[in-house]
């Protein structure tokens, strides 16, 4: 069985290839979005997802690792549904669910690695991880409020369509 610290450097790997991915789709889902604000919110977290990289850097620096990246497939996963969205024009709030399925699974992971610094006595560690953690809670929170004004959008918009 694996150690703790094990794990941790596993998922740590993870997350780095899973962010790094992020920075490639999330141009395009900037792209593909109809409404301003959502175009604008996935161009924001484009640059702390950039800025989450350097903080993984951190990360591994205060653990006394060199930085290492693992090809994350559920990351590879969830970007190509997004993809498939973007082809079918399935539109904002579809790109809305596939986005916060992607900040969910951030969240489960940086919640994860956090408390396994803690647990680890790495107190440096775990104060970076839980900036990312908290960053991708707000990008869900975000993501939840422009999905309300973008879905009632959407439905008045199909309402006048049938009338
Ligand atoms: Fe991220
Ligand atoms: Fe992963
Ligand atoms: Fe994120």
């Amino acid at each position: 069985m694996n150690t703790l610290r094990e794990a941790f450097l596993n998922e740590l790997a993870d997350v780095y290839d899973a962010e790094k991915q992020l920075t490639k789709a999330l141009p395009k889902m900037a792209k593909a979005s109809e409404d301003h604000s959502l175009r604008s919110g996935f161009q924001t977290h484009l640059k702390e997802t950039e800025n989450q990289i350097k903080r993984l850097d951190q990360v591994f620096n205060a653990i006394g690792e060199k930085t290492k990246s693992k090809r994350c497939k559920a990351m590879r996963g969830l970007i190509e549904v997004s993809e498939e969205l973007i082809d079918e024009k399935a539109g904002d709030a579809a790109l809305i669910c596939a986005a916060q399925k992607v900040e969910h699974y951030e969240i489960a992971a940086y919640g994860s690695l956090r408390s396994w610094a803690s647990i680890l006595d790495e107190p440096q560690a775990a104060r970076l991880l839980a900036q990312t953690f908290y960053e991708e809670k707000d990008t869900d929170q975000k993501l939840n409020d422009i999905a309300e004004i973008v879905i009632s959008l959407e439905e008045s918009e199909e309402g006048h369509a049938e009338h």
